[in-house]
């Protein structure tokens, strides 16, 4: 990931996008391999990890109504961080929660409120100053607009993306949703079956030559909806007759089951070799990006 650049990952349920997520933050630990954040290497269990490192990586989850205590209250929920990680107390932290609030546009007449007295937008708008008052390098963005609504979503992605602009934030953005990805991504990465089909530039990535699984996801009209991509794929898979779930596979191909261009014999048994592009496009596929272009 670049630094200050959102990474997109994105996959329909099964795909292994929140446990990615679950790994970088230290709550699952990597089955093989290592994460390498900055210049060190991440301790895999959360535990392990120091203060700095636990800091400097935050997470937005997608719902908003259980990532918040109803007991607490917005000076509690910010003003959390801001002892935890940085040490501040009276005066300093009153002070600081209130140019939190300013940077989500909420006005300091939310300190006391409880997630009781918020609309959803302003509470994931809480979630987002809790993130920030940690000052991480590193946002971990759950699906944090699949649950709202169409235009409470746009203002929460226009935040975020200010918010990017000033701070230098990089995101790690996880949706199922296409038409946020394109609104927001600078990388994408697409994940089948805890594998990765294809990643690189988002232009790179939303243009031919397509993995036969992005092609897939791209070949319905995406909306701001929740559940669309699981809706498509059903009535396609119905169409097809091909197994619906996502199967986790060691040997070939996991999408070999479902992809209306695979190769017999070849594609289930044989690992997709990753096909590197000069634009560093990445794509996992037994066909050459010039077959899969026709
Ligand atoms: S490797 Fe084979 S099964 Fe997998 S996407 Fe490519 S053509 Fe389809």
């Amino acid at each position: 990931m670049e630094r200050g650049q959102t990474v997109a990952v994105v996959g329909e349920s099964g795909s292994g996008k929140s446990t990615l997520a679950r790994v970088i933050t230290g709550l699952l630990p990597p089955r093989s391999g290592e994460i390498l954040f900055l210049t060190e290497l991440l301790p895999p269990a959360l535990a392990q990890r120091s203060k700095q490192q636990l800091r400097k990586v935050q997470m937005i989850y997608q719902l908003p109504d259980v990532a918040l205590n109803p007991r607490q209250s917005v000076r509690d929920v910010i003003g959390r961080p801001l002892s935890f990680y940085l040490g501040l107390r009276g005066k300093e932290r009153e002070r600081r929660i209130i140019e939190l609030l300013e940077q989500i546009e909420l006005s300091e007449h939310y300190i006391d409120r409880l997630p009781d007295e918020l609309s959803g937008g302003e509470k994931q708008r809480i979630c987002i100053a809790r993130a920030l008052a940690a000052e991480p390098e590193l946002i971990i963005c759950d699906e944090v607009t699949s649950a709202l609504d169409t235009i409470v979503a746009k203002a929460i992605l226009d935040l975020l993306q200010r918010l990017q602009q000033e701070l230098r934030l990089t995101y790690l953005f996880i949706s199922h949703n296409l038409d946020t990805v394109a609104s927001i991504a600078d990388q994408v990465v697409v994940l089948y079956a805890g594998r990765v089909a294809e990643k690189g530039s988002k232009s790179a990535v939303f243009q031919p030559p397509f993995h036969p699984y992005t092609r897939l996801l791209l070949s319905s009209v995406p909306e701001m909806r929740q559940g669309w991509l699981e809706e498509t794929l059903s009535t396609r898979e119905a169409k097809a007759g091909i197994a619906r779930e996502v199967k986790i596979t060691e040997r070939g191909c996991p999408f070999a089951e479902r992809c209306p261009v695979a190769i017999p014999d070849i594609c289930e048994n044989n690992r997709p070799p990753l096909q590197t592009q000069a634009s560093g496009h990445v794509l996992a596929c037994q066909h050459t990006p010039e077959i899969l272009l026709k």
